[in-house]
């Protein structure tokens, strides 16, 4: 039996845990300082923009792909496994193309998209109208549709997956923080690691926790700079559903998501707001406000609903080098990092623990 712990219990951790819990000879422990889902996946909005995102090959695409082709399995898997409820929105993003947008672009990206079988539409202003009645189409000039698009909700998919891995008998120890390395072999191999529960004997490492990554791999003696991006949201609340009830896509316009919760409720968000000094974020509330604009301009009925909360979360944003951050940290041989994530962790959970899977069992992709 090899163990392998996994440090954060985010939707990234949760998701390896899940997916590592199949695998036959391994025993798993999850570590956490915190209960699931309270770092950046808990103020998540959980929009999964794969087939409408512009990443067209390579990597960037392949993760997208294999991610929301296993969200199709993955949520029925979970609902079947611990009789919880997911929410999770099939019926397609909507991105508005605004005054500026370039069609020609998105004309070329729904060619590539049927060359790869997947499927997108561009939609003028009477079919925008017939289908979301809602929107304002003096500020819209068309829309792209994406059907095979999803949205989840990130903490009640991390507590299913967290409970789901429990039954496939993975252990998990909340407020528990990983301090650092307990020993390592000359030849790069960490054999056990130091946490405020005491020293735990290791096979290997899998290091998912978020913003907390940089002082751990510090602590590691290999700092892996991830910053972070704040972001705040809003959840609005109607008498009624904007426009068609039988039809709820994600809208998305001005980088501005209007995703529907359910019966009249929205998540509005969200703002992306970058450290000033590096490290430190002060919130702008301003900038809150103009997302609301934002979404009242194309979405007018919004300026009737209540707010019934805002919040804000920091996302792990890698510097100097792409997101996500998935592979070896330098200097140890049985360490793997599973960060980094930034704008699209809960979209990214499944290809990252498809990867850290193929790793920890030698499969060269
Ligand atoms: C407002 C907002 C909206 C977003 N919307 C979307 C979206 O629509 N779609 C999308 O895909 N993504 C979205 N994101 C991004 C997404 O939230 C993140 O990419 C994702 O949640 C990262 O997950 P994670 O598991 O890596 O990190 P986290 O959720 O931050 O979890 C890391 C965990 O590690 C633990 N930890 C850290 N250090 C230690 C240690 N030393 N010992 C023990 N535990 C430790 C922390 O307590 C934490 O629980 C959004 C983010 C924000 C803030």
């Amino acid at each position: 039996m090899s163990h392998v712990a996994i440090v954060g219990c985010g939707v990234v951790g949760a998701t390896l845990a899940y997916e590592l819990s199949q695998v036959p000879g391994l025993t798993i422990t999850v570590l956490d300082t915190k209960p699931p889902a309270q770092g950046a996946t808990g103020a998540a909005l959980g929009v999964l923009m794969g087939v409408i995102s512009h990443k067209v090959k390579g990597k960037a695409w392949q993760m997208r792909q294999s991610s929301i082709q296993r969200y199709e399995t993955l949520i029925p898997e979970l609902e079947a496994l611990t009789g919880r409820k997911i929410p999770f929105n099939r019926q397609g993003i909507l991105m508005l193309c605004l005054e500026d947008d370039l069609l020609a672009s998105w004309s070329e990206l729904v060619q590539i998209r049927l060359e790869q079988n997947w499927h997108l539409e561009i939609w003028d202003a009477a079919q925008i109208g017939a289908n979301c009645p809602q929107l304002n189409l003096e500020k819209i000039t068309a829309a792209v549709y994406s059907p095979q698009d999803r949205q989840v909700d990130p903490t009640a998919l991390t507590l299913a997956l967290v409970e789901a891995a429990k039954l496939n008998g993975v252990s998990f120890q909340f407020g528990v923080t990983v301090l650092g390395v307990g020993s390592k072999t000359s030849d790069g191999v960490c054999k056990q690691i130091q946490t405020t529960a005491g020293a735990i004997d290791l096979d290997w490492l899998v290091m998912a926790a978020g913003l907390g990554s940089s002082p751990l791999t510090k602590s590691f003696g290999q700092l892996v700079d991830i910053r972070p991006v704040l972001g705040q949201a809003l959840h609005l609340r109607l008498e009624h559903p904007l426009g068609r009830p039988d039809f709820q896509p994600v809208i998305t316009g001005n980088d501005v998501h209007i995703v529907p919760v359910g019966r009249g409720d929205y998540w509005v968000g969200a703002t992306v707001e970058f450290p000033s000094d590096g490290y430190e974020v002060i919130q702008d509330e301003s900038l809150l406000a103009k997302v609301r604009e934002d979404a009242i301009a194309f979405c007018p009925a919004l300026a009737d609903a209540t707010v019934v909360r805002s919040w804000s979360g920091l996302r792990p944003r890698p510097e100097g080098r792409p997101a996500p951050i998935i592979g070896n940290l330098p200097g140890y041989n049985n360490i793997l990092l599973a960060t980094g994530h930034y704008r699209n962790g809960v979209l990214l959970a499944p290809a990252t623990a498809q990867a850290i899977r193929d790793a920890i069992l030698g499969i060269n992709t």
